[in-house]
């Protein structure tokens, strides 16, 4: 049998879009796989050239008599270029997608644009001056001005994406200041120092407490003894985590080695990104949203050339070129983001253990509540566990009270707000400290509960809530189970059931009534659709512009307000409730996370839950902010149910023009999937298939979207049947008149689709 092999060609050079056919010569058949490297002949000159391969077929898509042969197989590995091949090889295997969809993942896109040039601001005025604009700018309360001069004169000078980014400070301010004279901005003839001061700030060595002393010590030892290992670093917020993260990356660096830090996108925050600027200097650079795909472009061939040995950024930064990793950080890893949401959907957790076996280097995965998967690895010894038990920052732990929304409707409460939240929010606004209120609106919510029992709507088959569907009945998204829309509840009779409607702008005008002069900031997808004023909302609300911020789930996240003292969320539920086996885990990350942001300053701190469900263990555990209690409950509840990570999970999702169509194609695919449950095998370790099921929400831009599921205990054998139905599929693509279908596929998903 003739095969063929789909080859790109010198990959750091050319864009990567399309591959070439070669034909496979006899002596290589059975030893070439995707992501082996190759010489072949090219263009007109047939000049031999080294190109990978990203696929094997049977099928020649080129003219048979002008096709070329493969000249040799390359043996060894060939540099930085095998790790990002290999790489790409072990994410195309391990999340499905085709070879040519994890190199564009994995390699930086050319740089096409025009290099865009670098600025930075820098101070004109001399320090007395600065101090008493400053001043000036104070009394004035121009809150942007006094951001950017306080950072001026501490740092002389600070890269203008910097100032606009992260500190938020607008354009039009800074040439405000331009025209005072008071500041600069200097354009950089290229990107080598995107941050380089006139006077080295002395950052103060701090002297490392003993446990931080002990977690780097650990790493270290393991990593020069030749046994370098992923670790859990488990620690409250102000615990030092990120101490520990820059005196881990000084030791590898010193070592010659280079260091990826994962951060969520969310997360990088202005101040985080100064901490390590003062470690490295211009041997670290940043990659964000912000930055053109010419400038990440840039950022990879500076690692490459060895310019730099540190790089932060969000899950894609895993994929700089380094020479040699020694040292892969990942800050908050229970963090969705760290999930890619297009093909492949690989996870940056796992991506990132698999490079760090390439490169020998160590991982740290860093949390205050860290995922099921992490501490479920950590406690079967597949990670290694290190603590920060203590504050350093002082601030003791917020008050927590949880209010049973039951309760108050009994008692004739029906505001949105608990009787303990009015009173709680009225004392702050007497005082002028500020709120944070937020309901956790995250995905489909669509459940529906009895607001007199609590009674949520269940299904029997996968203990997971049921989603409205069309209005009309309540789907189970995991297995498709349906039944009619309840009028009263099936518990206590009530007819106080129904889905849940509140929103962030009935909020804000509820609130208002109740208090008529309370200065609202609202905070939600409609206030953040301009660019920028995602940034802008938190620095007024940091500016003391409004008593109160509204919000979505996106305000707890990452930011820091010292003068907040009380966080009320309006609704766990909503968080609780998602048709989703992730809702429990969520839900107690959700009000860590928010009774965390409650209490930074000086004084304490209070949390007010409101909740129809106030004996559920997610929110008694975050009550008591008890992480171990938690996990225990939450292990047995994944453990009986084979939801990951006790299990695997594979979702298939069909994205269907024809809601007939791709109804029917799930149906087929359920079928073919079926192939491999063995009936022989005893219960616990057969393969399960749940579904198909319509998608949470069933159609998006006219595309009706289905899914199925397929559990496993072993991954490989989810691996195959993802293969299995690839195959498939371009087999019943190939058969005339094929409806335009497209198959995607999730492993241990994050979301329901
Ligand atoms: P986390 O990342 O866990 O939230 P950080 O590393 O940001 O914690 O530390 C919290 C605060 O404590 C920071 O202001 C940091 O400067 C300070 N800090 C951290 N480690 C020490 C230490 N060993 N001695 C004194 N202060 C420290
Ligand atoms: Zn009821
Ligand atoms: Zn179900």
């Amino acid at each position: 049998m003739i095969k063929y092999a789909d080859v790109i060609i010198d990959i750091s050079h050319e864009k990567v879009d399309r591959a070439f056919q070669y034909r496979i010569p006899e002596r290589l058949l059975g030893k070439l796989e995707a992501g082996m490297c190759v010489t072949v002949p090219f263009g007109r000159g047939n000049t031999p050239r080294r190109g990978y391969v990203t696929d094997i077929t049977e099928k020649c898509t080129f003219d048979p008599c002008k096709i070329k042969e493969i000249q040799d197989l390359v043996p060894g590995g060939v540099g930085v270029e095998d790790f990002q091949i290999r790489l790409a090889g072990w994410i195309r295997r391990s999340y499905g997608g085709t070879m040519i969809q994890a190199l564009k993942t994995v390699l930086p896109a050319r740089n096409t644009v025009k290099k865009v040039e670098h600025k930075k601001v820098l101070l004109s005025l001399g320090r007395e001056e600065g101090i008493s604009l400053l001043g000036e700018c104070q009394r004035k309360k121009q809150a942007a001005r006094v951001r950017l001069l306080r950072e001026l004169l501490s740092e002389g000078e600070l890269p203008y994406e910097l100032v606009t980014g992260k500190l938020m400070v607008s354009p039009a301010v800074i040439r405000g200041l331009q025209g005072m004279g008071a500041v600069r901005v200097e354009v950089l003839q290229s990107f080598r120092n995107p941050v380089k001061r006139q006077q080295e700030v002395q950052e103060t060595e701090k002297t490392l407490s003993g446990e931080q002393q002990a977690a780097v010590e650990r790493v270290m030892k393991d990593y020069d003894g030749g046994d370098p290992g992923t670790y859990l670093l488990r620690g409250i917020t102000g615990s030092g985590k990120t101490e520990v993260y820059i005196r881990l990356a000084r030791e590898m660096v010193s070592r010659g080695r280079q260091v990826i830090v994962l951060i969520p996108e969310i997360a990088l925050t202005y101040q985080t990104l100064l901490r390590f600027y003062r470690s490295f200097g211009d041997r670290v650079s940043v990659l964000n949203s912000t930055l053109s795909a010419g400038e990440k472009y840039d950022q990879c061939e500076r690692a490459r050339g060895g310019e730099i040995d540190v790089i932060i950024g969000p899950r894609s930064a895993l994929f700089v070129p380094f020479p040699q990793v020694g040292l892969i950080l990942m800050d908050e890893e229970h963090e969705a983001s760290y999930k890619s949401e297009s093909t492949p959907k690989y996870h940056a957790r796992e991506t990132a253990v698999y490079l760090a076996s390439l490169h020998g280097a160590s991982v740290v995965l860093g949390s205050a509540t860290p995922s099921m998967e992490a501490s479920y690895r950590a406690r079967k010894g597949q990670y290694r566990q290190l603590f920060l038990t203590r504050r350093l920052t002082g601030g003791s732990l917020p008050r927590v009270y949880t209010v049973d929304l039951r309760e108050e409707l009994k008692q004739g409460n029906r505001s949105i707000f608990s009787r303990k939240l009015q009173e709680l929010l009225a004392d702050r606004l007497e005082k002028g400290q500020q709120s944070m209120l937020f309901i956790n609106r995250r995905g489909f919510a669509g459940f529906v509960s009895c607001r007199a029992c609590g009674y949520v709507m269940k299904c029997p088959h996968c203990d997971v809530s049921l989603s409205q569907h069309r209005g009309e009945r309540l789907v189970c998204h995991y297995c498709g189970y349906e039944t009619p829309n309840a009028r009263l509840c099936p518990e206590c009779g009530s007819g106080y059931i129904s889905g849940f409607r509140a929103g962030t702008q009935q909020i804000e005008e509820r609130l208002q009534a109740l208090f008529p002069a309370v200065r609202i900031l609202r905070m939600d997808a409609d206030t953040t659709r301009a660019k920028d004023s995602h940034q802008q909302i938190l620095a007024a609300f940091a500016a003391g512009e409004a008593d109160v911020l509204v919000g979505t789930q996106m305000i707890v996240k990452g930011h820091d307000f010292p003068n907040v003292t009380l966080v009320g969320v309006l609704a766990a539920d909503l968080s609780l409730s998602v048709g989703d086996y992730r809702a429990g885990e969520r839900t107690f990350q959700l009000l860590t996370q928010a009774a965390g942001r409650a209490g930074r300053g000086s004084e304490p701190g209070e949390v007010v839950v409101q909740t129809y469900q106030p004996e559920h263990y997610a929110i008694t555990h975050a009550a008591a902010q008890d992480y171990e209690g938690f996990y225990q409950e939450e292990i047995l509840y994944r453990e009986m149910m084979g939801y990951p990570p006790a299990a695997h999970m594979l979702a298939v999702q069909i994205y269907a023009a024809s809601e007939e169509a791709g109804g029917r194609l799930a149906a087929l695919l359920v079928r073919q999937a079926g192939e491999y449950v063995d009936p022989a095998q005893p219960l616990a370790r057969r393969t399960v298939i749940v579904g198909p099921a319509p998608a949470g929400i069933g159609k998006v831009n006219d595309i009706f979207r289905f899914v199925f599921y397929v559990k496993d205990r072993d991954y490989d054998r989810l691996i195959l049947v993802k293969d299995g139905l690839e195959a498939w599929m371009t087999q019943w693509q190939s058969g005339p008149r094929r409806p335009q279908i497209n198959l995607q596929f999730d492993f241990d998903p994050m979301n329901t689709l």
